[in-house]
């Protein structure tokens, strides 16, 4: 599996994250064999399932901070490569191009700019 990281749980866990998407494409048959050879789905903050929900349960996810990149800074690295990019292109094309250059994924850049109120 590509870019393997381990669950961050501060007890210790070995379990190997791997991320939602692909997770889910997963036939079930085929998650019983990765689970079987270490690998969990990623629930959030770095966390497996069996730490994500031990964590909200205790009340304890705040020492977990989630990868949320501070909107300032996808507001100007957005500004700074929508300048790069024709503006005769789709805002779906332009947010494709965009996202891995900004090391977001598209679907997160997109919920960014609707939440910024930025429209092109
Ligand atoms: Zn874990």
């Amino acid at each position: 599996m590509a870019g393997e990281r381990k669950c961050r749980a501060l007890e210790g866990c070995d379990l190997i994250l791997v991320s939602e998407a692909p997770w889910r494409a997963t036939p079930v048959a085929d998650r019983v064999v990765l689970r079987a050879a270490g690998y969990a789905r990623h629930s959030g903050r770095g966390l497996c399932t069996n730490h994500y929900w031990q964590a909200a349960r205790a009340g304890t996810l705040d020492q977990y901070p989630g990868k949320i990149r501070p909107s300032t800074n996808v507001a100007e690295d957005w500004a700074t490569i929508s300048l790069s990019q024709n503006k005769l292109e789709s805002r779906a094309y332009r947010i494709r191009e965009a996202a891995p250059r900004m090391g977001m994924t598209e679907h997160a850049l997109e919920k960014a700019l609707d939440r910024l109120g930025i429209a092109s």
